[in-house]
């Protein structure tokens, strides 16, 4: 698979193609990272990619002709691209998204920076708007990266372990278990001793519980509509029979009294 990043700052990429996952695939031939600096495609003596935003206001905006231009030198060696743009307005990038693009040959990464890029080349030129979160960083470099290795680590291949990418957190709407390695004690701190038991079939258990218990805590949202297994039902059941019995020995009043509906 191809990423071909469009960017004011191509230099920002060595040092993240250069190590660990993302740097085994690219020497495996996996995937292919090609950074391209949009200011090549700026014209005149001083080659500008930025001017003021028409109708005042702070900031600048990425001119459209350089962005275009490197745009369509990039759809012109990988005609079948698909064209992203990272931008605070887009869609939230998941692990879903994450394996839709894996499925392309080329993903253009496109990496705003300033204000962001004028709208006419997001109207004709971009497939679609990605947002790594809810908060404004300076430039897309730091979103095309995780999307990147994300989506790196979904191609065949790249993992060692092909079975690492399907049992991670959001595969299943899970996050995923606790770790433990050696030592047994850290600080004081033992290892559950079921981990250390070998019995394959309660290790299983035990990390299903971990997994739903971390969910409910941090991303309830993730289960929402989700089909539950028998055994996680059944885990599920006993935990609400727990929460209730500690409802009503303390005397509340069931979910309601919790959530200061009342
Ligand atoms: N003025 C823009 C706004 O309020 O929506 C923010 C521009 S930001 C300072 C500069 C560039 O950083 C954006 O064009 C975009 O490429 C990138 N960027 C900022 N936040 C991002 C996010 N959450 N996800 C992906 N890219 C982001």
């Amino acid at each position: 698979m191809n990423f071909v990043v469009l960017t004011l700052f191509p230099l920002m990429f060595p040092a993240f193609a250069g190590h660990g996952v993302v740097r085994r695939a690219v020497e495996q031939g996996l995937i292919e990272i090609d950074c391209v600096n949009i200011r090549d495609f700026a014209e005149g003596k001083h080659l500008i990619t930025d001017d003021r935003p028409y109708g005042g206001g702070n900031g600048m905006v990425l001119k459209p002709e350089p962005l275009a231009k490197a745009i369509r030198a990039a759809k012109e060696v990988h005609p079948k691209s698909r064209v992203v743009f990272l931008g605070p307005r887009g869609r939230l990038f998941d692990q879903h998204t994450a394996a839709r693009l894996a499925g392309n040959e080329t993903v253009v990464l496109v990496c705003g920076r300033y204000e962001g890029i004028d709208e006419r080349i997001a109207a004709t030129l971009i497939d679609e708007e990605v947002s790594i979160g809810d908060y404004i960083l300076s430039g897309g470099e730091p979103a095309a990266m995780v999307v990147m290795d994300a989506v790196a680590r979904l191609i065949p291949g790249v993992l060692g372990n092909e079975n690492s990418a399907g049992q991670e957190s959001f595969t299943d709407q899970l996050l995923e278990h606790s770790h433990f390695t050696r030592p047994p004690v850290f600080e004081g701190q033992e290892v559950p001793e079921i981990l250390l038991s070998g019995d394959h079939a309660k290790i299983d258990q035990w990390r299903t519980r971990a997994s739903l218990l971390y969910t409910l805590a941090n991303r309830p949202d993730l289960l929402e509509n989700r089909e539950f297994s028998k055994d996680e039902i059944t885990i599920l059941s006993k935990w609400g029979r727990q929460i209730a019995d500690i409802i009503r020995t303390q005397g509340l009043h069931g979910p309601d009294a919790l959530s200061g509906d009342r």
